[in-house]
């Protein structure tokens, strides 16, 4: 038996929803809709009353220029493009211009227009592709708006051009569908749990209208269907951060990346953004990567994708990883911006749900799963259980190029909570940060040795600051990018002459280099900002109470300024006022 709902059933209710603000009456109207709705047939309406026909995630839009839908009027219409264009000058709404276009036409309409009818045709429309997919699109609507009253029209309009705009809420729809499907708004806590781990209300939809509260208890984890996002709070403390979270949390390095919720089944692999659009196609590398290094068959892992430096192993800033956002173009920004992964959670693995379990058992299953390599591995992390710790703990992960730390509970509770903002994750950041426009002269101090592709040469090299009050060179970076292969092929010999077996006494540094250097050579540097640091001495105590500034992601112009003595490179008060002039407040 063919299910069959008029689509000028829908159009009604729209037409009162517009009518109201009010939340409470939103939820009535959409009550009223999803009881008339076949059970057949709900998700499609769901969809369809979000100006959508499919979830987000799958990433397909009808997406029709006003342009095309002016023609498609004109033509459904019979009048010309300019008296559309008129109307829609006037009302600033196409739906509105083509209800107005059609009123007063009498079109001969054999039967009432179907849901099914519209839902086909917008998902024909979207589908179209290709060479004279434009006409196409064009044909289908014009066609499809010969079928439809005024009113159905002014909707259909609305959704192609994606001005559906009815405002119904994810929420307000859970809430309607608790009340006609699961017994009351008392159930929406259970429902709105199936679609934190599926982003999909229309799935949600068919598995409470077919099945109930029964079905939703029962409704899970599915490889394929993203995971809604699990947040973290911010607190300003480390003391504050360990009193929330009773005494001891797992800190671990706040990687600044792009984080990356992955689906593997068997070798099939997708990846969704944080916000859960399907971003497989820019990132073959990580598709590969979870090939490689997921031994699970099935799998949802969370990770933070992050630009790496591959000859020094060190992370690149979150602006190069943006190189990546294309959708052209990808195998050379691949190439030119490649990235290492770094797992954090694991959702589900072998038709084993983990959402529920406590965090360190997820971890440990991560731990299993995950063939750590030198491009994917697991976020850092450390049990802490004091103040002290922890901010050791953050120290190092800035130090590391790291933005800071996130905080996880490690009780029974810990859950993961789609979804949710909440307290068992707790971010701690670096309250500044000071952005570097301009580049800077140090001088090399010292040099660590290289390891890989790097052997027999240097790895990076340790620069300092000029303090001319104490005739000082104070460390304020490591630097081991921007380095040319013929660059680093030269550097021991370079080097040679000032070479000593200790450091200088004109030094001051608390890192320990492999080797030392009378300060002579001056380079020309430019990062991408200062940010405080626990480990180097220029500005130390000046800004911050025990500690100085560093240089994050400082990359070698090319530049060896031979034309200055040391004594002329940039100075310790320079690289205070640099901080200090472009400090800004993070964002939370
Ligand atoms: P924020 O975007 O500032 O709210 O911080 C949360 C984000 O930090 C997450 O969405 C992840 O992208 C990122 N992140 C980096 N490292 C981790 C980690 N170890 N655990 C959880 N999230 C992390």
């Amino acid at each position: 038996m063919v299910i069959q709902m008029e689509y000028g059933l829908i159009a009604d209710t729209y037409e009162r929803m517009e009518a109201t603000s009010k939340r409470l009456e939103m939820t009535d109207h959409l009550v009223d809709l999803i009881e008339r709705t076949p059970k057949e047939l709900i998700d499609k309406v769901v969809y369809l009353t979000q100006g959508k026909l499919y979830p987000d995630y799958a990433g397909i839009e009808i997406g029709i220029a006003e342009k095309l839908a002016i023609r498609a009027i004109a033509l459904a219409t019979k009048v010309d493009e300019k008296v559309v264009r008129k109307s829609f000058e006037r009302t600033g709404d196409l739906g509105e211009t083509a209800q107005e276009l059609l009123e007063g036409k009498a079109f001969k309409v054999e039967r009432p227009l179907t849901v099914e009818k519209v839902f086909e045709t917008l998902d024909k429309i979207a589908r179209t592709s290709g060479r004279g997919a434009i006409e196409t699109k064009m044909n289908l609507l014009s066609n499809l708006l010969r079928e439809t009253s005024p009113k159905e029209a002014k909707y259909i309009v609305r959704t192609v051009t994606g001005k559906l705009r009815l405002g119904v809420a994810d929420m307000t729809m859970l809430d309607a569908l608790s009340v006609v499907y699961a017994g009351g708004k008392g159930a929406r806590g259970e429902v709105e749990r199936a679609y934190n781990i599926s982003s999909d209300l229309g799935a949600v939809a068919s598995t409470v209208a077919r099945g109930g509260l029964a079905a939703i208890r029962k409704f899970g984890v599915q490889v394929g269907k993203p995971i809604r996002s699990m947040l973290a709070e911010r607190l300003r403390t480390p003391q504050d951060i360990l009193e929330k979270m009773g005494g001891a949390c797992a800190a671990e390095y706040k990687y600044d990346g792009e984080r990356i919720q992955i689906h593997k089944r068997v070798s099939e692999v997708a990846l969704f953004s944080r916000r859960l659009e399907n971003i497989t196609h820019q990132y073959p590398d990580v598709v590969e990567l979870t090939r490689k290094s997921i031994r699970a068959k099935e799998a949802i892992a969370e990770c933070e994708c992050v630009a790496v430096d591959l000859e020094t192993g060190e992370l690149r800033p979150f602006q190069e990883l943006m190189h990546r956002r294309r959708k052209y173009g990808i195998k050379e920004a691949m190439e030119l911006y490649p990235i290492s992964i770094f797992a954090f959670d694991l959702l589900f693995v072998d038709g084993d749900d983990l959402t529920s379990r406590p965090y360190p058992e997820r971890r440990e299953h991560l731990e299993k799963v995950l063939a750590v390599s030198d491009r994917a591995g697991l976020t850092r992390y450390r049990l802490v259980r004091s103040a002290e710790e922890l901010e050791k703990f953050f120290e190092e992960a800035i130090q590391d190029g790291c933005e800071g730390v996130v905080c996880k509970s490690v009780g029974s509770h810990a859950v993961y909570q789609a979804g949710a903002r909440g307290w068992l994750w707790i971010k701690y950041k670096r309250d500044y940060r000071s952005e570097m426009t301009d580049t800077v002269d140090l001088v090399v101090v010292g040099a660590f040795h290289g390891r890989g592709r790097r052997a027999g040469t240097y790895g990076a090299l340790l620069l300092g600051a000029y303090d001319p009050r104490e005739d000082t060179f104070k460390t304020v970076t490591k630097c081991g990018a921007g380095f040319t292969d013929d660059d680093l092929a030269r550097l021991p010999k370079m080097f040679e002459d000032y070479r000593i077996s200790h450091r200088h006494s004109r030094v001051v540094a608390k890192l320990e280099a492999d080797v030392w250097f009378t300060p002579s050579v001056v380079l020309e540097i430019i990062g991408a900002e200062i940010t405080l640091s626990p480990i180097h001495i220029c500005g130390l105590d000046k800004v911050r109470k025990g500690s100085g500034l560093a240089i994050r992601f400082p990359r070698f112009t090319g530049n060896y300024r031979l034309d200055k003595a040391p004594e002329d490179a940039t100075t310790e008060e320079e690289i205070i006022e640099m901080y200090q002039s472009r400090l800004k407040r993070l964002p939370a």
